[in-house]
Order: structure tokens, then C-alpha cells, then sequence
């Protein structure tokens, strides 16, 4: 049996110890992320070109790789309080499910109605638009999590919020289209007939379910075609690694409260926005040498940036529209098969972690859809919390790093990020429950055609 429980189930931070300025891990990267390349001159992209997409102060943030810390402003300090500081949980539960040794913690971050980490970037870059005196913002929403949280964040200040979704979840996620619409904002099923890039891409691929690939060329498009209007994205860009830093630096202040280091973290990636956040301030730590810590970034089999992809220049849409990113990608031309994980669906990641992951300060592994599904329906009825398939990558890859604790007998202590709920994918859970349920992995071949469309830089 374990020892008496000093460490409540759930861990809080007082309004006062929330933080007050987000952590740039750049800053403290030796080899700093590749920059943006103007894919006609192949040349850095500067703020003067930025700025005709998103927000100035997005594109002094999204430029800065020096400056460690930036003032979260009083108005987001605010709209933050209204559902944060998000819970740091003791797997009291799981531990004892799973009889290990090992110690497991998840930051929760499914407690706002968008039910996702999201918000914590949208309210930042709604404001900062706000601020600027725009009309309102475009963007894309692949599950619908990102597109919620703008709704949302836009209807508190007042923005204009136009979304094109990714048009199988448009049809898959009638809900959350719903409730993005009950926020006021304007949803479009992408690809669209209402841009030049939309007809393009339906023209060539008819019949398609869409990418999110295709759906940021379209709200781009519509954003530099409206005057007052910027483009706002919900991942992978550095500046929505920044704001997502608040995860991780209240999971830091929540474990420091109680003089606890975690050995492994662990986290699910898609563009790379939330393991980005909740690993910024320990890999800060393990970058400056102060301590060590195993990372592990989670992603689907059926699209395995990390892993299996190239370290190349690459476009971050389909339409080719956007700056070449260095990133691990999969080529802006692969479509993912139409399956559940919904958010982890992009065929690039972040440009921060694929240089932490290039320079082996972090780990990758992929993980099949029913095996994750199965870890899913477990933390469920052991935890309570129902998960998004995305975050359930997460749950799968810590109970395994469990489960081998069990083995060697070690205590470790583990810390995974839950980011989100699962309310809107009742139908994956319905494959899964119905048994239904099947595992896409691309072919070698499959991967080639997406690398055979990678840029030549
Ligand atoms: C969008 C989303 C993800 C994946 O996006 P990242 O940018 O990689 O964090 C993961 N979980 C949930 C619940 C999401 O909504």
C-alpha cells in the first residue's frame, strides 16, 4: 500500500501565484528554430511582410527568439482567471489500477467550454487584434477545438471571428460547429467554393474531406483579401508556444509548491502547441543545465511528423500560400486519411520542437488509433475525466511509462498533459465501443509522395 497522502489529489495555485509573464524557450535555445523564408525570395521573413497576415505585436512575438519573458497583459490575466489556473491532478486512481510504482500526474486543461488548452493562445491573439483596432480575425479549426476557443475569445472582446473547418469534421462535428456559431462566429466547410485556393484544391482533388493544410490557405486568403482583418493560427506557430508556456509554468509552480521533479514528461503533439507549453520551462531548465528531464512527445501512427518525417523547409498549407517553416514534416501535400485524431492531423510540427527534438533534447514515439482509444476508454472509468482522442495519446504513453516502472520497480515520477475533453467525438468513441474502429499507418510509398512535394531550399 502507499505511504499516507500528503500530496492532495488535486493541486491549485492561488490567483496570486498565477504566472504573470509567459516563458519564450527560445530564448535559451543554443541552436535556435530555422526562421520563416519568404517562399519567393527564399529570404527570412521580415516584420514588414508578417505584418500583412497576422497582429504586429503577434509578429514581434513570433520573430523574438531572445527575449525570455514576456508581460501576459492585465486583460488576458483576467479572461485567464475566469478558468485557470487549471488543475494539476494526482493519479491517486490510475496508480492503483495500474498497481505501479511509478507516480502519475496530469495538468488538466479541458475545465473551460471549448473543453481544450486552445483558449489560453486565442484570448492572447484576439486581443492583441482587438488592440490593434481590426475588424476581426480568419482562421481554420481541423476538430473544432481551436475554432471553439476563438469563438469564444472573440465574442468577449467583440471581434469578428471567420472559421474554416476542415470539412470532415464540419460533417463529423455538427456540435461543435454549432457552438462556435452560438458565439457568434461564421463557419465555413473547407475546402470552399468562397476563395481562389479553395476552388483550386477542390478542383484537383474533388470530393476531398479537406486538410487542415487547405483550410489555413483559405482563411488566409480570406484574411489579406479584407480590409481590418489579420489571420490568426491555433498551433505551431512559436508565438502560440508562448502563451501555451502558462501550462507549463503552472505545472512547475504547482510541483515546486510541493518539492516535486518529475522524471518524464510526456505530452501529445499535433502542431506541437501544448507539449511546447508544458515542457517550456523544464526544457529551459535542462537547456541551461540546471537539471535533467526525459521528454516525450506522442503522435498518431497515422501521421507521424516526429518520427517518420523529414527535418526540411516545408509549406505550412496546402495552398502554398503561407512561409516555409523548417519543421519535421510529412509534406504540405500529404492528407491524412479521414480518421479520429481529429487535432494531431497536420503534416508539420512546430519549428521550436523539431529543433529540441533534432538536437535529441526530446523523444518521440507513435501510437495506433485503437490502442489509444482502449487507454482512453480506461482513464475514463478509472479517472472520471472523459478524453479528447488527442489528449488519450498522452494517457497511452504515460500508463505504458507506467506500466515499465512496474516492471523494474522504479519510482518514477511522471507528469502528462491532459488537454482536453471528449464530448464532441462520441462518434470516434462509437467506432471504438461498436468495435469498429481501424488503424491507418501510411506506406513508405505514401510518405514519399508527401516528401516528393517538399520545396527545394
Ligand atoms: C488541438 C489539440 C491538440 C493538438 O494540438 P497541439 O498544438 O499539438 O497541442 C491536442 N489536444 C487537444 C484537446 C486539442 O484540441
Amino acid at each position: 500500500m502507499k505511504e499516507a497522502k500528503k500530496i492532495p489529489y488535486k493541486i491549485y495555485l492561488e490567483e496570486s501565484e498565477m504566472p504573470k509573464e509567459w516563458y519564450n524557450v527560445r530564448a535559451d535555445m543554443k541552436n535556435k528554430p530555422a526562421p520563416l523564408l519568404n517562399p519567393g525570395t527564399l529570404e527570412p521573413m521580415t516584420f514588414e511582410e508578417l505584418r500583412g497576415v497576422f497582429c504586429d505585436e503577434l509578429v514581434r512575438q513570433e520573430l523574438d527568439d531572445t527575449t525570455p519573458y514576456f508581460d501576459i497583459p492585465q486583460e488576458i490575466q483576467d479572461f485567464y482567471k475566469m478558468y485557470r489556473p487549471s488543475p494539476l491532478v494526482r493519479a491517486y486512481c490510475l496508480e492503483e489500477a495500474l498497481q505501479t510504482p511509478a507516480k502519475i500526474y496530469y495538468k488538466f486543461e479541458g475545465n473551460n467550454t471549448s473543453g481544450s488548452h486552445k483558449l489560453n493562445s486565442a484570448i492572447a491573439q484576439a486581443y492583441y487584434a482587438k488592440k490593434q483596432g481590426l475588424k476581426g480575425v480568419t482562421t481554420e479549426t481541423g476538430a473544432g477545438q481551436w475554432g471553439t476557443a476563438l469563438s469564444m475569445a472573440c465574442a468577449y472582446l467583440g471581434l469578428d471571428c471567420q472559421v474554416y473547418m476542415v470539412k470532415c469534421s464540419y460533417e463529423q462535428k455538427p456540435f461543435r460547429r454549432e457552438v462556435m456559431r452560438t458565439y457568434g462566429a461564421n463557419v465555413t466547410p473547407s475546402p470552399s467554393e468562397t476563395t481562389n485556393v479553395g476552388r483550386k484544391i477542390l478542383s484537383e482533388h474533388p470530393g476531398t474531406s479537406g486538410s487542415l493544410g487547405c483550410a489555413i490557405s483559405e482563411a488566409v486568403e480570406a484574411a489579406v483579401s479584407q480590409d481590418g482583418y489579420r489571420y490568426v493560427l491555433g498551433s505551431v506557430l512559436s508565438q502560440v508556444l508562448l502563451h501555451q508556456s502558462v501550462i507549463g509554468l503552472e505545472t512547475k509552480a504547482a510541483l515546486d509548491k510541493y518539492g516535486i521533479t518529475p522524471d518524464v514528461i510526456i505530452g501529445c503533439a499535433g502542431g506541437g502547441s501544448n507539449l511546447g507549453g508544458l515542457i517550456s520551462p523544464f526544457m529551459g531548465e535542462k537547456l541551461r543545465g540546471e537539471k535533467d528531464y526525459q521528454i516525450i512527445a506522442v503522435e498518431p501512427a497515422s501521421c507521424p511528423s516526429l518520427t517518420r518525417g523529414r527535418y526540411a523547409y516545408d509549406f505550412c498549407d496546402t495552398g502554398m500560400v503561407c512561409p516555409l517553416a523548417k519543421m519535421y514534416t510529412l509534406g504540405s501535400g500529404f492528407i491524412p486519411s479521414p480518421n479520429h485524431a481529429g487535432g494531431l492531423r497536420y503534416h508539420g510540427m512546430s519549428s521550436v520542437l523539431s529543433q529540441l527534438y533534432d538536437d535529441k533534447l526530446m523523444e518521440a514515439i507513435s501510437i495506433e488509433q485503437t490502442a489509444v482509444f482502449e487507454a482512453a476508454a480506461k482513464f475514463a472509468r478509472i479517472e472520471g475525466i472523459l478524453p479528447a482522442p488527442e489528449s488519450s495519446h498522452a494517457i497511452k504513453a504515460a500508463m505504458d511509462e507506467a506500466m515499465k516502472c512496474k516492471e523494474t520497480g522504479e519510482e518514477k515520477t511522471i507528469v502528462f498533459g491532459l488537454t482536453g475533453t471528449g464530448y464532441f467525438d462520441m462518434m470516434a468513441y462509437e467506432k471504438f465501443n461498436n468495435g469498429e474502429m481501424t488503424d491507418y499507418i501510411p506506406s513508405d510509398d505514401d510518405l514519399a509522395k508527401g516528401f516528393a512535394g517538399l520545396p527545394q531550399v
